[in-house]
Parts: structure tokens; C-alpha cells; sequence
């Protein structure tokens, strides 16, 4: 890599093997549903979801949109935490797209919704009043730092779904971050929900795409809605096939980032003028801050670390987010340490 950058995981480069099997890929036209290569993505990734049928879509924003369109209408609400992915980084898309609305509610430091508000917030068959149509719910929840949600919110939450008759949506950009951070089986957190997408470019490390998957009849639905959207691709298997090494060798390697994640927080808490936690790294992503003391402020740090070819994202004026991935090991962790406390002690 030319720069060492940990600004997010999406950042990551397609590994070798990916570029080798886009390059020999067998290819159809996936509208047609001939696509040979996409079709086995399809199947692999529902299968390791435990779903009856998946659907290839461009990005992770889309995936959400087409699981939203899917399963409610224009005046529909939809239950989510305030600070969810879906909220605040896709444009408005569930509104300006579909008419749903979307019903926000505090979450706590992992990124839960508390279940009695949840339940509470349901509406009454009333005329005044739109109708409740969805839960929509992220793993892990990358504004609490990535924190990865364990299965048994899940099913709290399907029981409350179950209850009012109402369909769930999993956000699982990083589902298996998730997952290899539990010990647990992804399908241990989506037998719990109706539909999931997960990300197959960003610790994944695929070029492009993420998966959706669900009920068969879902997904017959979703691929229309897909249509729609302008997500329906020719020869994506030229996509696919990084997609079929992304699930085949890049799913137990995460705990590798995890491991390098950690390493990192330890690093940093050992500069004076830093503040981060290394007991609150969960998964693939450290947020720290500036202390009071510290002159500089954000920018003028991520300024000077350029200068060095070493990149990382502003939470706010005085914090940070670096993000591990495959193209980071420890070198690159052990120098980034070694350049920010350069920037700040000379
Ligand atoms: C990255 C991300 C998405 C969207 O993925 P894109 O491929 O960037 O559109 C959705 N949800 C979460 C939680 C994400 O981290």
C-alpha cells in the first residue's frame, strides 16, 4: 500500500486472489439471473446467514434501501436507533426514496435501543397515525465504536416484532466483525431478524458490493425493488468472484484487525495527551481524543500525519477513528503510534 490509511476499513484493497478470480471469472447476465459466479455468491452468502436466498447489490446503502422499500410504503414508520448507519450516512434515502419514516430512539453504548421504549413507541391501529412497519437494527454499531451486539438483543427484539406483527432489518456492514468478536455464528444474530445485508468491501476487503439476504419471496420482491433502483448489473460476476474469496478467506481472518485494533489502543493510551480506552476496543475500530492539554486540535494532527502518508478520520474537532484492515498489520500500527506521538512531543 502507498499510504497507510485508517481513515475505515471500506478503504481496503482487493487481495490477489480476488484480482485473480475477477480476472478468470465466468460471467452471464445476472438480470437474466445467468450469472454462473453471482448466483454462487447468492447462494453461499444466504446460506452462511441462513437465509433462503440472497441478492447482490452495489454497496451496503443500497442493501438497506432495497430491505426498506421491500417491506414498507410511503407513510410507513420505521423504529431505529438515532445514531444507526441508515439514519445518518445514507442520504435520507428510506424518506426521500420510499416515504418511510423514520422513528428515532436513543441507544445506549453498544447501540441498543432500550426494549421497553421500543415497544412503547409501536403505534395503535389509529387513523391520526402512521403505522409501524419495521425495526431496523446495525451489527456491530459503528457509532458505539463497533461495538458488537451479542445474539440475545436480537431475540428480544424478534419477540417484540413478533408481537406487533412487524418485520426486522439487520444492518450487517460488519456483521462478521461482529460475529468473530462474539465467538458466534453469524446466524446465531440473523435467525432473529427477516432481512440482512452485509458488506462484502470493507473488512472483507472485496472491491465493490454487499449481500442481502432473506426469504425467498423477499428476495423475488427485493430484486424488482433492486430493478428500480438502478442496481440491476450485467456481468457482475466480475464482482462476485472477489465476493466468493471474501466469504472463502477473509471471514476468521477479522480477528486478526480486532487483535491489531487492540494493539493500537494499547499504543496510543502510552502517548501522553491521548485519551482511549483499549478495554472498549471491540472489534476493527479505536476512537480516541485530544487532552485538554494538547494545543493542536484534530485537524492540525491529521494535517501533519499526512505529511507522513499516514491517514485517519476526525470524529469532531478533538477526536479520531482509525480503523484496522487487512493492508494494516502491526508495522504499520507500530508506526502510525510512533508518528503520533512525534506530532505531539516533537
Ligand atoms: C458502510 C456501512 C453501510 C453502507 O455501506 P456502503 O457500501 O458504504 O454504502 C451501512 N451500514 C453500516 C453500519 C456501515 O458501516
Amino acid at each position: 500500500m502507498d499510504r497507510i490509511d485508517f481513515r475505515s476499513d471500506t478503504v481496503s484493497w482487493p487481495t490477489p486472489a480476488m484480482r485473480k478470480a475477477m480476472a478468470e471469472a465466468c460471467v452471464g447476465d445476472d438480470v437474466y439471473g445467468e450469472d454462473p459466479t453471482v448466483n454462487e455468491l447468492e447462494a453461499r452468502a444466504a446460506a452462511l446467514v441462513g437465509k433462503e436466498a440472497g441478492l447482490l447489490v452495489s454497496s451496503g446503502t443500497q442493501g438497506n434501501l432495497v430491505a426498506i422499500l421491500a417491506q414498507a410504503g410511503r407513510g410507513d414508520e420505521a423504529l431505529v436507533g438515532r445514531d444507526a448507519h441508515v439514519v445518518c450516512w445514507e442520504a435520507g434515502g428510506m424518506s426521500s426514496l420510499g416515504g418511510v419514516v423514520p422513528h428515532t430512539l436513543a441507544t445506549d453504548e453498544m447501540g441498543r435501543m432500550d426494549l421497553t421504549e421500543l415497544e412503547e413507541a409501536i403505534r395503535p391501529d389509529d387513523p391520526h397515525l402512521p403505522q409501524t412497519r419495521l425495526i431496523l437494527l446495525e451489527n456491530s454499531y459503528g457509532a458505539r465504536a463497533g461495538a458488537a451486539i451479542p445474539p440475545d438483543y436480537f431475540a428480544a427484539v424478534r419477540d417484540i416484532a413478533d408481537r406487533h406483527g412487524l418485520r426486522v432489518h439487520l444492518d450487517g456492514a460488519r456483521l462478521f466483525n461482529a460475529a468473530v468478536a462474539l465467538n458466534v455464528g453469524a446466524d446465531a444474530i440473523t435467525r432473529h431478524v427477516d432481512s440482512v445485508t452485509f458488506c462484502l468491501s470493507k473488512g472483507l476487503c472485496a472491491p465493490v458490493g454487499s449481500v442481502l439476504c432473506g426469504s425467498a419471496d423477499f428476495i423475488h420482491e427485493a430484486r424488482r425493488v433492486r430493478k428500480l433502483l438502478g442496481g440491476g448489473m450485467r456481468q457482475a460476476g466480475i464482482i462476485a468472484a472477489a465476493g466468493l474469496v471474501a466469504l472463502d478467506e477473509m471471514i476468521e481472518r477479522l480477528a486478526d484487525d480486532h487483535a491489531h485494533a487492540r494493539l493500537l489502543a494499547e499504543g496510543l493510551a502510552t502517548i501522553p495527551g491521548i485519551v482511549v480506552s483499549p478495554e472498549s476496543v471491540q472489534t476493527n475500530m479505536v476512537f480516541f481524543e485530544l487532552g485538554d492539554e494538547v494545543a493542536l486540535n484534530a485537524a492540525d494532527v491529521i494535517d501533519r500525519l499526512a505529511a507522513d502518508n499516514i491517514w485517519v478520520g476526525d470524529q469532531g474537532p478533538r477526536s479520531f477513528r482509525a480503523v484496522t484492515h487487512y493492508w494494516i498489520g502491526p508495522d504499520e500500527v507500530a508506526l502510525f503510534v510512533e508518528r503520533l506521538r512525534a506530532v505531539l512531543h516533537g
